[in-house]
C-alpha cells in the first residue's frame, strides 16, 4: 500500500459550501429540489425534469416508462463497452439486454453491425453513451432509425456540462440521463436526473416517480456523512487512505439489479447549488489538461470527435489503449506506486459478466473486448498537476525502457 500524495482517477469535489446548502435545505422543505429542476430545466431547455437517487435509477425509470408505453417490446441495444450500471438498470426493469460492438475510432456503436440490430421488432430503445465524455454520434444514430416506436435513451451520465458541435449534451436525442455519482463530471454523492420534452413519457415518468421513496432519515445522514469523508478524503494528500481500504470497494464497478431506488433528497438538492457554475470551472480545468494531453498520446478514439469538432473534448479520465494486457499491468503498477491516479474503466465487456454470459450464447464483441483487456484512464481533474501530467507521458512512452526489456 502507498502512503503519500495519491490522486483518484476522478474527482468532483463537493467542498463544505455546498455541504452547509445541504444542510439548510433539509430544513426548508421542497423549495431547494424545485429550484435544482427548474435550474435544469431552464439550461437545457427541456419540459421536464426528474430527480432520483442514481443515475441507474434514472434509467430503470426511463425504462419502466418505456415499457409502460410499448408493452410488446423488451429489448434495450446498449453499447458492449460500458458501465455495469446499464445492463443492471435494463435487468432491474425487467428488459433485455442487447449488445452492440464498439467502434475502432470512438467509443460509440460500430454503426455497421449497429444497422441490422435496428430492425428487430421487439426493439424498445437504444441507448448511445458519451463515454469519458466523448460524445456519441446521436444524430447518426436518429438518420438510422425509422421505427417511431424505437425510443432513443442519451446515456449522458459521465458528460453533464459537456457539448457536442455547440449543442448540449443529455438533451440530443428523445429522454436523456445524468449521474451525478462520485467520479461523474459533478457530484452530489450520488443522484440521477432525466431529462425530456416528450410530454407522454414525461407523464408515465411522473407516475414512476410517485411509486419511489424518499431517502429514510438514516440515509441522508449517511450522505452526509459521506459528504464530509469525500470532502477530506479526495485530496491527493489524504487519498491513499481511502484507496488503501479494500472494502470500500472504490472505483469497483458491479454488476446488481438489486440496487435501492429513491427519490433524490433535499439534502442532495441542497448540495447542488452553484452546479452550473462549479460544471464550468471543472470542465475548464480538464480541457486545460487534455489540451496538453492529445498532442503527446495518440488516441484514435479521439480523432474522429477532433476532426469533426474545432474544440477539446470535456473527458472526466483521459481513456489510452495500451499495446496489451501485459504492458496493461505494468504501467498500472508503475503508475499506482507513484499515486498517479491511472485506473482501468471496466474490467470486461457486458458479455463477460458472468451473470448475463447465457442471454448472449458466447457472442463476441472483439472492440469492446479488446478495450476491457488494454484500456486505462488517466486523471485530468483539477488535482492533477503539470509534473503528474510530464511523469505520466513519460512512463507512457518509454515501453522498451529497460525496466520492462527485463522482464521478458
Ligand atoms: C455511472 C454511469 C451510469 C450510472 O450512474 P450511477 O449514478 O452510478 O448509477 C450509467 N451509465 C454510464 C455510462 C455511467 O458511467
Amino acid at each position: 500500500m502507498r502512503i503519500g500524495r495519491t490522486l483518484p482517477p476522478a474527482a468532483a469535489p463537493i467542498g463544505w459550501k455546498s455541504l452547509f446548502s445541504g444542510i439548510s435545505a433539509v430544513f426548508s422543505g421542497e423549495s431547494e429540489r424545485n429550484r435544482f429542476e427548474d435550474e435544469l430545466k431552464e439550461y437545457f431547455g427541456k419540459s421536464h425534469c426528474f430527480l432520483v437517487s442514481s443515475g441507474k435509477a434514472a434509467l430503470t425509470l426511463i425504462l419502466r416508462a418505456l415499457k409502460e408505453q410499448h408493452p410488446e417490446r423488451d429489448e434495450v441495444l446498449i453499447p458492449a463497452y460500458t458501465c455495469y450500471s446499464v445492463p443492471s438498470a435494463i435487468v432491474r426493469a425487467g428488459l433485455k439486454v442487447k449488445l452492440c460492438d464498439t467502434a475502432a475510432d470512438s467509443f460509440d456503436f460500430d454503426f455497421e453491425k449497429l444497422e441490422p440490430l435496428l430492425k428487430s421488432n421487439k426493439l424498445l430503445c437504444v441507448v448511445p453513451t458519451h463515454l469519458f465524455g466523448l460524445p456519441a454520434d446521436v444524430k447518426r444514430l436518429q438518420g438510422m432509425i425509422d421505427d417511431p416506436e424505437v425510443t432513443i435513451v442519451e446515456d449522458a451520465a459521465q458528460a453533464m456540462g459537456g457539448e457536442w458541435q455547440g449543442e448540449k449534451l443529455g438533451i440530443l436525442a428523445d429522454v436523456g440521463f445524468f449521474s451525478l455519482g462520485r467520479g461523474k463530471a459533478f457530484s452530489t454523492v450520488e443522484g440521477g436526473i432525466i431529462l425530456t420534452g416528450d410530454n407522454r413519457l414525461a407523464e408515465q415518468l411522473e407516475k414512476q416517480l410517485e411509486d419511489l421513496p424518499d431517502y429514510p432519515l438514516l440515509g441522508v445522514f449517511k450522505l452526509f456523512f459521506y459528504t464530509v469523508v469525500l470532502n477530506v478524503l479526495l485530496h491527493p494528500m489524504l487519498f491513499w487512505i481511502p484507496k488503501g481500504l479494500p472494502f470500500l470497494k472504490l472505483g469497483e464497478t458491479v454488476f446488481d439489479p438489486d440496487f435501492e431506488m429513491k427519490k433524490m433528497s433535499l439534502f442532495q438538492a441542497g448540495l447542488s447549488k452553484n452546479w452550473v457554475e462549479k460544471i464550468q470551472l471543472f470542465r475548464r480545468v480538464r480541457q486545460k489538461n487534455i489540451r496538453e494531453l492529445i498532442p503527446l498520446l495518440d488516441v484514435k478514439e479521439l480523432k474522429q470527435f477532433l476532426e469533426q469538432c474545432n474544440s477539446i473534448p470535456d473527458l472526466i479520465r483521459f481513456p489510452v489503449e495500451m499495446p496489451d494486457e501485459r504492458e496493461k499491468e505494468e504501467f498500472l503498477d508503475i503508475a499506482n506506486q507513484r499515486g498517479l491516479g491511472v485506473a482501468i474503466a471496466y474490467p470486461s465487456a457486458i458479455n463477460g459478466i458472468v451473470e448475463l454470459t447465457s442471454m448472449f450464447m458466447g457472442e463476441k464483441y472483439p472492440l469492446a473486448e479488446k478495450r476491457s483487456e488494454r484500456l486505462v484512464t488517466l486523471p485530468v481533474h483539477l488535482f492533477v498537476t503539470n509534473q503528474d501530467q510530464v511523469l505520466l507521458v513519460e512512463l507512457l512512452s518509454k515501453p522498451n525502457s529497460v525496466e520492462k526489456g527485463e522482464c521478458q
